[in-house]
Order: structure tokens, then C-alpha cells, then sequence
């Protein structure tokens, strides 16, 4: 793989929106992901495989739980701060950003949130520093985009709860050590089980073929008749919103990340653009290729804004879901069509495994879809703002 040249593009000169932390945080990661990403990661992509050496790295970086507090480990870190780190991994790739993204927002988030001080105090510290990974199982073979008619459930055994059913499409599942479990109880209520490795009756098959996120490990979680002790049952918040909430929060990272991603694929396509002479001249020098340039540049511009200011009112505590959902819409799409552009300016080139822009596109697939998918999203707009559901 080509040298990793990578500068940030800054159009509207955003960095006078950070802080200092926000830019020392920014550029920490952005070091790492030079140093520790780009020469290992289209190997990985190729092989299939997650590069476990990197989750020292992620925790060093603040990558596993940017905004949990302190005392549990966490980076004690505010929302733009956490939304830069995901930009910066995912630049180097989206399925190390999945990885991050699952630890933090659909592991840690809900055991902080909705999990007891036991539970906080037991698990938080060791996902923090990277000793455990988790995963997050909501999605299942026959509800996707519709997980409220999920069929995963547990009866109470009276010292114990039995679960039994089956996630798929599980980021991280392969090497977890914990799941977190969303399932429906006698009542029809869905609940979060801390699921852990080992228990008897809990497999986690991986999922072989994936043309996208290569580099991220994807599995099934099935359980038949697992004994889950009562301890491991988040007990602050139950219902669809549980597990929602948790989405809010990974997806304001990929929004983020998106970013990232739409960040290298531009700034390989400009630089190339220089550099290839054809015709005998530099094909950046043919309005053709600056036009693609100009919206890759005008797009990203207006995503970092939007997502910018999404960040302040996270920090104020202000944000909705349904504007989480839009710039995570928006963001996604905007890299989609950056990676396609950017992959043309390369020509032959773009194809291959020297530059990052084919594996961006791939992955970029898994990320519109995942956590929402784009249909999904302007479905949540549209209610949003007419009041209409149009889901059913
Ligand atoms: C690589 C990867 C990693 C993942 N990681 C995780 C994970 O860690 N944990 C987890 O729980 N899940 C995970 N997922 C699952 C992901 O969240 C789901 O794939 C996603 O929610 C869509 O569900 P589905 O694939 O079943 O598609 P479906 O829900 O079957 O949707 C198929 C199509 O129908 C459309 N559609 C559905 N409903 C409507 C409607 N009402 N109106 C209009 N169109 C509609 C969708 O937009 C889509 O285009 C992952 C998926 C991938 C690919």
C-alpha cells in the first residue's frame, strides 16, 4: 500500500471551532491511525480478518468509551471530542471504527446507563482498557429494520433467567467475552442480559463472505437454554427506547466517521489528480475531474458542519434521535458517492488494494445499512416532521 499522505481537509477552517483538547484528542488518534492502521489494514481487509493488536491502541486513543466517566475507566471525554476520534479511525477504516463503536455506544453506554453501580463498577474499567471486548445483539435473522417484533426471550426460573433465540449480523461477536442481549420477557417486554463467553449453551458462529467491513469480525449469537443470573439484567430501562438509545449514540459516531472515511477518499483522489499526467497534463488540470473535486469538497464541508454543530447540542444534552438520523443519513450517502467519484478519478488505480478507496466503498455499504438503514432514517425524518408514521 502507497505511503499514508493523508492531510485533513479543513475548508471552512472548523478547527477554529475546537478546542485545544478537541484538536490534542483529534490529532492523537490521527497519529495512531498512520502509525498503527494504514500499514496493516489493507492486509487485513484482504485476509478477512480483525487486527486484534489494535485494541491496545484503540484504548490508548480514548476509542473505548470517549464520554464515559472517569472513574469507570472511560476517557471522561465531551461528544465532538468522542465524533473526532471516530472521524480520525475511521478514515483508516470503518470496520475498526464498528469495533470502537460497539464497545462504546452499544456496550458501555447501556451498562452505564441502564445497568446498576455492580454492574458499572464490574465491567466498565475492563471494556475501557481493552482486557474485554463486547458485542451489542439486537438484529435478528427475521427482524432487521423492525426489532420491536424480535422473538429472542427469557422466562424467569426463579433463582435464574433461562434465554433462548438467536441475533445475527453481530459486530464483534466472534472474540466478544460479553453480549449485550436485547430480549423479550413473559411479558412481552424487552430487556438487556449481560450474556457472557462461556456460559453453557451460547455460541458465537462467525459470518463468512462479506465483500464489506472485511477487517471487522461479523457473527451470530444463539442461545439454547442459557442461564443467565439474575444479576446480569440491566435494570434501569426497558422497552425498545432501551436498545434506541443506545443506536443514538453509535449512530452520531458513524455521522462522524462517515466523515473520515469521505476525508481519504478525497484527499487520495486530489492528490492523484495532481500527480497523473494525461494528454500531457496533470488530469486535475480538466474541469471534468475538478468538478468532482469541487462537490467532493463542498459536500464534506457541509457534512462537518452539520455534524459539528449535532456535537454541541449532544453536549448540551439538546439533540433528538431524528436529527441524529438525518446527519447519519446525510453522512453515510455523501461518503457512498465520494468513494464511487474519487475511485473514477484514480481510473484503473482506484481498484485496486494500493489505495484506500475501494475498500471505502466497500465498507461504506455495511454503513448505510447498519444501524439504520437509509430507507429507515428518512422514514424517522419524515415522521418526524409531518407526524405521519409511514412505517407500517
Ligand atoms: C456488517 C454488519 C454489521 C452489523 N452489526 C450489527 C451489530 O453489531 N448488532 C446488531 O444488532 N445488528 C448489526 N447489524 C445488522 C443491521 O443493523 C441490519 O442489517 C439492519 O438494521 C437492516 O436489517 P436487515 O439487514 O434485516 O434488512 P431489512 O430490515 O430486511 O431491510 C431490507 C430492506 O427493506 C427496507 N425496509 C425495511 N423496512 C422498511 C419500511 N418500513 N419501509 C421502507 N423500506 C423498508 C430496508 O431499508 C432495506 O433496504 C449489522 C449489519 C451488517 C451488515
Amino acid at each position: 500500500m502507497k505511503p499514508d499522505l493523508f492531510e485533513a481537509p479543513d475548508y471552512y477552517k472548523l478547527d477554529d471551532l475546537l478546542t485545544d483538547e478537541h484538536k490534542l484528542v483529534r490529532d492523537a488518534a490521527r497519529e495512531w491511525v498512520k502509525r498503527d492502521i494504514t500499514p496493516i489494514i489493507e492486509d487485513y481487509a484482504q485476509k478477512a480478518e480483525f487486527p486484534m493488536q489494535t485494541i491496545n491502541g484503540l484504548a490508548e486513543i480514548g476509542a473505548f468509551g470517549p464520554y464515559i466517566p472517569l472513574e469507570y475507566g472511560g476517557a471522561g471525554l465531551d461528544q465532538i471530542s468522542y465524533g473526532l476520534i471516530m472521524q480520525e479511525i475511521e478514515r483508516g477504516d470503518s470496520g475498526i471504527r464498528s469495533t470502537a463503536s460497539v464497545q462504546s455506544s452499544l456496550v458501555m453506554y447501556p451498562i452505564w446507563k441502564y445497568g446498576n453501580e455492580a454492574q458499572r463498577k464490574k465491567y466498565l474499567p475492563k471494556l475501557a482498557s481493552g482486557e474485554w471486548i463486547g458485542c451489542f445483539g439486537l438484529t435478528e435473522p427475521d427482524h432487521g429494520s423492525n426489532p420491536g417484533d424480535m422473538v429472542t426471550n427469557f422466562k424467569d426460573k426463579g433463582d435464574h433467567y433461562l434465554l433462548n433465540g438467536a441475533k445475527m449480523w453481530i459486530s464483534n461477536a466472534p472474540f466478544a467475552q460479553i453480549a449485550i442481549v436485547w430480549a423479550k420477557d413473559e411479558n412481552n417486554r424487552i430487556h438487556g442480559l449481560i450474556v457472557e463467553r462461556g456460559m453453557e449453551g451460547f455460541s458465537t458462529p462467525e459470518t463468512h463472505n462479506k465483500w464489506s467491513l472485511r477487517a471487522s469480525a461479523t457473527g451470530e449469537l444463539i442461545f439454547d437454554n442459557v442461564k443467565i443470573p439474575k444479576e446480569n439484567l440491566l435494570p434501569n430501562k426497558s422497552g425498545l427506547g432501551a436498545p434506541l438509545g443506545c443506536l443514538d449514540s453509535a449512530r452520531y459516531g458513524i455521522a462522524w466517521g462517515a466523515i473520515g472515511a469521505a476525508m481519504d477518499c478525497y484527499d487520495t483522489a486530489l492528490r492523484y489528480s495532481k500527480e497523473r499526467i494525461q494528454f500531457g497534463k496533470p488530469i486535475g488540470q480538466f474541469q471534468l475531474q475538478q468538478k468532482k473535486l469541487a462537490e467532493m469538497i463542498t459536500e464534506i464541508t457541509k457534512a462537518q458542519l452539520l455534524t459539528w454543530r449535532l456535537g454541541v447540542l449532544r453536549n448540551e444534552d439538546k439533540a433528538t434521535s431524528a436529527q441524529i438520523s438525518m446527519a447519519k443519513r446525510n453522512n453515510v450517502d455523501m461518503a457512498i458517492s465520494i468513494a464511487r467519484e474519487a475511485r473514477q478519478i484514480l481510473g484503473g488505480m482506484g481498484i485496486t488494494g494500493e489505495y484506500s478507496i475501494m475498500r471505502h466503498a466497500m465498507n461504506l455499504e455495511s454503513v448505510i445499512t447498519y444501524e439504520g438503514t437509509h430507507d429507515i432514517h428518512l422514514l424517522i425524518t419524515g415522521l418526524d416532521i409531518t407526524g405521519l408514521n409511514a412505517f407500517k
